[in-house]
């Protein structure tokens, strides 16, 4: 409520910070209590960034098909942090914990929320599958090379997979790329 009644001695108030007061808090949350674990479920417009935070190592959901109430519901069932560009789906109230993105480019919203949320301390790059959102595991050259090109074979010698969808991942020049944009961010 605003003011727009009076107060009775009996009434009882909970008073939570003015919505427009998110966009200049270093963190923006709804709730005083910060989340103990970085979870995010980012809004369908968000795909650039779901997946560079995955490649930063944070368990990030996200589906181009999500509904708002659906996302809504995730953040509040799984702690998650939403993130989004639309200001009417955080003004849902079971959202406790969320983010109005500012930066249009996935890449510069990485570096917003890699200095508003001060997420390097909790980064842990190439841990989980771009794609599933899931784990990745080491696996043997061995392993590997039947599964990848020849030369991708020849060339490197430590390869991690997703068991989720059987991608293998190796150090070229996707994974360096990624690297030299991690790399800025995490040596702040
Ligand atoms: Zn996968």
């Amino acid at each position: 409520m605003g003011f727009e009644r009076v107060i009775f001695d009996s009434d009882r108030l909970a008073v939570y910070p003015k919505f427009e007061a998110l966009d200049i808090s270093p963190l923006l949350k709804v709730r005083a209590q910060p989340l103990r674990v970085l979870r995010f479920v980012a809004d369908a417009h968000l795909g650039g960034l779901a997946s560079l935070l995955r490649m930063s190592g944070f368990d990030t959901l996200y589906d181009n098909g999500f509904e708002d109430a659906e996302i809504a519901e995730i953040a509040a069932q799984q702690g998650r942090i939403v993130l989004t560009r639309d200001r009417e789906l955080l003004k849902r109230r079971i959202i406790s914990h969320g983010c109005y993105v500012h930066a249009l480019k996935p890449s510069l919203q990485l570096r917003e929320l890699y200095e508003r949320l001060d997420l390097a301390r909790s980064a842990r790059p190439f841990s989980l599958c771009l794609h599933c959102n899931l784990p990745l595991h080491e696996i043997s050259p061995e392993l590997a090379r039947p599964q990848v090109p020849p030369r991708i074979g020849a060339l490197y010698s430590h390869f991690l997979r997703c068991d989720a969808c059987q991608q293998i991942y190796w150090e070229g020049s996707h994974w360096r790329g990624m690297c030299a944009l991690l790399a800025p961010l995490l040596n702040r």
